[in-house]
């Protein structure tokens, strides 16, 4: 392959990659978020309502709030 091509393949690939670890790493964020706000648990979405122990029954995660 030419040179050329290497010099506009490596850039777009690591491009990609990059937004692709940014997605990653903020869509969780927000999804977090959401079940928070909706009052469910931030790891698996358990609903708390009504959980006064400050960890979730499903999944051991700390509550918080
Ligand atoms: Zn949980």
């Amino acid at each position: 392959m030419d040179l050329i091509w290497w010099l506009f393949l490596v850039p777009v690939v690591v491009g990609v990659i990059v937004v692709i670890v940014q997605f990653h790493r903020v869509v969780p964020v927000s999804e977090q978020q959401r079940l928070k706000d909706a009052g469910c648990c931030h790891q698996c979405g358990y609903d708390l309502q009504g959980n006064e122990s400050g960890v979730c029954p499903e999944c051991g995660a700390v509550i918080r709030r």
